[in-house]
């Protein structure tokens, strides 16, 4: 599933190919993907001049005066920039046409989604979204503050996106291992100091992340792979029942809200 730093890098990938171009058409071939998507009102769209593309936590915005289209990839989406005669693959929902390119996305299982803001309407999934994790909005103070009252286990408050958006499983796993705070410790007896560090660490993990994905990016206008998808290098997630990477103990794995969490029982002490 492609977190926050896939999202972040895809961003990038397509950005170069969009920014002030014009809209010239929004070939919509399946009607609903995670939600119907809204056609009518993305052909208004056409005509008009790409400001840019932005980041919402998961959600991509392409920018135009009058209004936005946000794209969400779900478990499986992906976009590349490719010519817009090249044909069409299995599971190819829509295209973004700009000139001769068109901005197409992939989505197997369909769990993404194509959306349409008016120009300076807040779209309701942006409704309850916390602060973004790499602004200064995202503060140990802010943290502490989200922890206080919640007994819940520390590693489903991270991910809960009025908390915080974009902390997926992986990184909300890789986080607590680097700052040794057990995924099942209840958020309101992490101490002050461990809040502060983990704020910290939680930036650093998803920046590495993002800049990785960056240095190691494929081509956004091949026609095969997924684009903005890569390789990681990390310390816990996938890595249940082999050697921690400090202390050699066996990592142990759990499942908390269905999610699986990796944790070194040693380093990671209750
Ligand atoms: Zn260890």
């Amino acid at each position: 599933m492609p977190e926050l730093p896939e999202v972040e890098v895809s961003r990038m990938g397509v950005s170069v190919h969009l920014d002030g171009q014009i809209i010239s058409d929004i070939i919509v071939r399946t009607p609903k993907l995670r939600w119907d998507i809204p056609t009518a009102q993305l052909h208004s769209l056409v005509g008009h001049k790409i400001n840019g593309v932005s980041r919402r936590a998961k959600y991509l915005v392409i920018e135009t005066d009058v209004g936005d289209i946000i794209i969400h990839l779900g478990m499986s989406g992906s976009l590349r920039v490719i010519d817009h005669q090249v044909a069409l693959k299995k599971h190819d929902h829509v295209d973004i046409v700009v000139g001769d390119k068109a901005l197409r996305l992939n989505d197997p299982r369909r769990f993404g989604a194509v959306l349409f803001s008016e120009k300076g309407v807040p779209h309701r999934v942006f409704a309850k979204l916390g602060p973004e994790p790499l602004t200064g909005d995202f503060t140990s103070k802010h943290l502490v503050m989200m922890c206080a009252k919640r007994k819940a286990p520390i590693k489903q408050v991270i991910m809960d996106n009025p908390v915080v958006v974009g902390v997926g499983n992986i990184y909300a796993n890789e986080a607590l291992f680097l700052t040794k705070i057990h995924p099942q410790t209840p958020a309101n007896e992490v101490s002050k100091r461990k809040l502060a560090t983990l704020t910290r660490v939680i930036k650093e993990v998803l920046a590495a992340a993002i800049k990785q994905g960056g240095t190691t990016l494929k081509d956004f206008s091949q026609t095969d792979g997924k684009p903005g998808y890569f390789a990681q290098s990390l310390n816990v997630y996938g890595r249940g029942g082999q050697a921690c990477v400090n202390c050699q103990s066996i990592l142990q794995e759990v499942k908390l809200g269905q999610r699986a969490s990796v944790f070194c029982p040693k380093c990671q002490k209750r």
